[in-house]
């Protein structure tokens, strides 16, 4: 199932995409798609429906973050060789992870906004794991078990507040509209193996990113695994796994207000955002 949440931000539905391509409204069926419809029985309940059953949206509604109240944002950094050595850092023994304010989140359609002083604003195109079941502990054989699906994240960063203001990188990840996520929550039963997916990242029509999710240092069921023996993953939780080479800080060349990017992850759609200035 690819479930997607649309209209105006704080009041979006839930939905799902008809093999059409059209947006059926679930918002009879369950509240909002949030931790709790994430659950296994859950989204069985959603799989037996019918969407020919399901109302019709019309139009061209804005997509919301595919996601509601998501608990946390737990992010890998330098997962994939090519970008360590482009940002000029050793591989890391074992996964490295960091955490990103949820009040990042944003449609991912939606404006991105360079904040005060920024500098040095980049792309990020991740795979990103969507928690389904509450893990502790859990074994790397297993993990995959309590993911819910998948979906895009643009893990939108300011190399100026990550890496030149002192301290770890929370400040230049956190900004608000600097994770987009969406259009859609793919199923993991649509996506068989996630460590062979295509990844994408244009800017101002130049393509900057192409890699595959083959190319991880640590795989998804590693990265679940390894994160539950430090924090307790909940549902709702999403894990953006790390972006390939290709970025603006291993270019030299930042995010310029009026641009656009363009990203792409292969059975999980599109997004495209327009870079604006503060203010
Ligand atoms: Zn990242």
């Amino acid at each position: 199932m690819k479930l997607l949440r649309y209209g105006p931000r704080g009041q979006e539905k839930p939905g799902l995409l008809d093999r059409n391509g059209k947006i059926r409204d679930l918002s009879g069926k369950i509240g909002d798609l949030g931790p709790a419809s994430l659950a296994p029985a859950a989204l069985d309940a959603l799989r037996k429906l019918d969407p020919e059953s399901l109302p019709l949206v019309s139009g061209t509604p804005r997509i919301g973050p595919c996601v509601a109240d998501v608990p946390k944002l737990v992010c890998v950094g330098l997962n994939y060789r090519d970008h360590a050595a482009e940002s000029g850092m050793a591989l890391p023994p074992e996964p490295v992870l960091f955490l990103k304010a949820t009040t990042s989140i944003n449609g991912p359609n939606d404006d991105v906004i360079l904040p005060k002083g920024a500098t040095k604003g980049d792309w990020e195109v991740e795979l990103g794991i969507v928690i389904g079941t509450k893990a502790q502990y859990v074994a790397e054989k297993d993990a995959l078990k309590y993911v819910a699906g998948y979906c895009i994240v643009n893990d939108v960063s300011e190399r100026n507040f990550q890496l030149e203001r002192a301290g770890q990188w929370t400040k230049g990840k956190s900004c608000d509209t600097f994770a987009p996520i969406g259009p859609w929550l793919v199923t993991a039963d649509e996506v068989p193996d996630p460590q062979n997916l295509d990844l994408l990242c244009e800017v101002g029509g130049e393509t900057m990113q192409k890699g595959s999710t083959r190319n991880m240092i640590f795989t998804c069921a590693t990265i679940v695994s390894y994160a539950s023996h430090f924090m307790t993953l909940q549902p709702g939780d999403i894990i953006p796994t790390g972006t390939p080479a290709g970025v603006g800080l291993g270019r030299k060349r930042f995010l310029k207000p009026g641009e656009e990017m363009h990203l792409a992850v292969t059975g999980l759609g599109e997004q495209r955002q327009r870079v604006l200035a503060w203010g």
